[in-house]
């Protein structure tokens, strides 16, 4: 079966492919399609992924897959979410993981609840007027760290300080990291999903 992943990074393209090996999964990149990018104009990631999944669908013709990631912080109201990857840019700086590093240490300065959450969101249709998504959510619970700490990883890693584990994300090796990652889960889920859903006779 080919499905059409609604993303242009190559690194999920690989690490999603990798996940849904075991059902005979093809996945190919919107792009390699000749497919632009979607809106993502919503407020929540189901609704973000979902748009992604039905854009790449109606401009392929084929089953599409889509994902929408951020940080949930408890102490804002698991915000910046769908604007994580933005969140530098409202406090005057460039947009970038180190940005929103710095950024997200200036503006949890004194808050004593570090709590805070990595989620992922995968969403399939079969078709763009397919009335039965699959959803799938994986998400990691952790504290914000006060300082960064290790090497490893990207975006928020060396301030994700996952309890469970006693470091941050970025202390830890690549493989535990994956195996533990709100990507990882959700993909997992989705993967048993599409087996119950659409594989099965
Ligand atoms: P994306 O949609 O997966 O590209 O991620 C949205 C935002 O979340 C970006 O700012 C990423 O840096 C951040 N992010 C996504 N996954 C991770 C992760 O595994 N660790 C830390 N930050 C992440």
């Amino acid at each position: 079966m080919k499905i059409v992943l609604a993303s242009n990074n190559r690194g999920k393209l690989a690490e999603l492919q990798a996940m849904l090996a075991p059902l005979g999964v093809e996945l190919v990149r919107q792009a390699d399609l000749g497919v632009g990018e979607a809106e993502e104009p919503h407020c929540t990631f189901v609704e973000n992924a979902l748009a992604k999944a039905r854009f790449a669908a109606e401009h392929t013709g084929l089953p599409a897959l889509a994902d929408d990631a951020g940080l949930c912080v408890h102490a804002f109201g698991g915000l910046p979410g769908v604007q994580t990857a933005y969140y530098a840019t409202q406090f005057g700086y460039d947009k970038g993981d180190d940005t929103n590093v710095r950024a997200l240490l200036e503006q949890m300065q004194g808050i004593a609840d570090r709590r805070a959450a990595m989620v992922s969101t995968l969403v399939a249709v079969r078709s763009p007027q397919d009335p039965e998504p699959l959803i799938a959510v994986g998400r990691v619970k952790g504290e914000i760290a006060t300082e960064r700490r290790g090497s490893g990883g990207f975006g928020f890693d060396p301030v994700m300080f996952i309890p469970e584990f006693g470091k941050t994300f970025a202390e830890l090796p690549t493989e535990v990291k994956n195996a533990h990652s709100h990507r990882g889960r959700a993909a997992q889920q989705m993967l048993a999903l599409m087996r119950e859903h659409w594989l099965s006779k």
